[in-house]
């Protein structure tokens, strides 16, 4: 069995994720923070689908969490290892600088960007190992462009972009890719209070993204033929972003 691990594959795009990476063989183990209901969903319409997964809650923020989520899985599952990993459980906690608590900007870096090297690090060595890996950081408009009220989004979302290309060239020559995808606008809870129709106007395409749409990028990038792909930052919004 292959396995992939989506991190927030409870809801919005890592749901989509999950369903794709299933459809394309994968087991699909679908982490998520405390949503189990949610959770739960993900991995029904995956079991419906014909494909299988399982669920692995755990603190994406936590350093000593996810080591020890991760090591007991390996543990557990010790003829396997994670070939491929999405790293796209993520927050906004949005406010203008002058106004932002310390916990909505550490937060906000903590869920989005710290969790890259909370996941990515216990998970490395077996890819480089078996000299085959996919390694998918869910970035943002945002931390290309930067946006004004998310100072804390733009910064984690830039780092992560940075962290992907430097990593990218660390692990190439073990067949080990690292790529960003960075989405505009896409139909989630995380875009929920947001004037759709106003930023629709403003949005070439003149709509909100799907997170199926997301989905099908991250499975291109997750499969065999896009291993010459490496250390690339895709954008994905509707041609907002020029
Ligand atoms: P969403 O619908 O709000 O889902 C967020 C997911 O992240 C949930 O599965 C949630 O788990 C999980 N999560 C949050 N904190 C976590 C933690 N500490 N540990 C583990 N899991 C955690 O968000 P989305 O819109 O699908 O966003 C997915 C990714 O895409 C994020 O990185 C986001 O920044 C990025 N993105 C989204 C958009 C957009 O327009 N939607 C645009 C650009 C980038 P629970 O269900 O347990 O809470």
């Amino acid at each position: 069995m292959k396995y992939a691990l989506v991190t927030g594959g409870s809801r919005g795009i890592g749901r989509a994720v999950s369903l794709k990476l299933a459809a394309m063989g994968y087991c699909v183990v679908i982490n998520y923070a405390s949503n189990h209901e949610e959770a739960l969903k993900t991995l029904e319409a995956i079991q419906a689908a014909g494909g299988q997964g399982e669920l692995l809650p755990f603190d994406v923020a936590n350093t000593e969490q996810c080591v020890s989520v991760l090591e007991a899985w390996q543990e557990q599952h010790p003829d396997d290892y994670i070939e491929v990993l999405v790293n796209n459980a993520g927050i906004r906690r949005d406010n203008l600088m002058v106004f932002m608590e310390p916990e909505d900007f550490f937060k906000v870096m903590n869920i989005n960007l710290m969790s890259f090297y909370n996941v990515t690090r216990p998970l490395l060595t077996k890819m480089l190992r078996k000299k085959y890996g996919r390694i998918i950081n869910m970035a943002s408009l945002s931390g290309l462009k930067g946006l004004p009220g998310q100072t804390n989004y733009s910064a984690a979302k830039g780092g992560l972009i940075a962290a992907t290309k430097a990593l990218a060239q660390e692990i190439a020559a073990k067949r080990v890719t690292v790529n960003a995808v960075a989405p505009g606008f896409i139909k989630t809870d995380m875009v929920e209070g947001l004037d759709e129709k106003a930023l629709s106007a403003q949005i070439p395409a003149k709509r909100f993204g799907e997170p199926e749409e997301i989905a099908a990028l991250v499975g291109f990038l997750a499969s065999p033929e896009a291993g010459y792909i490496n250390g690339e930052v895709i954008s994905i919004n509707g041609g907002l972003y020029t």
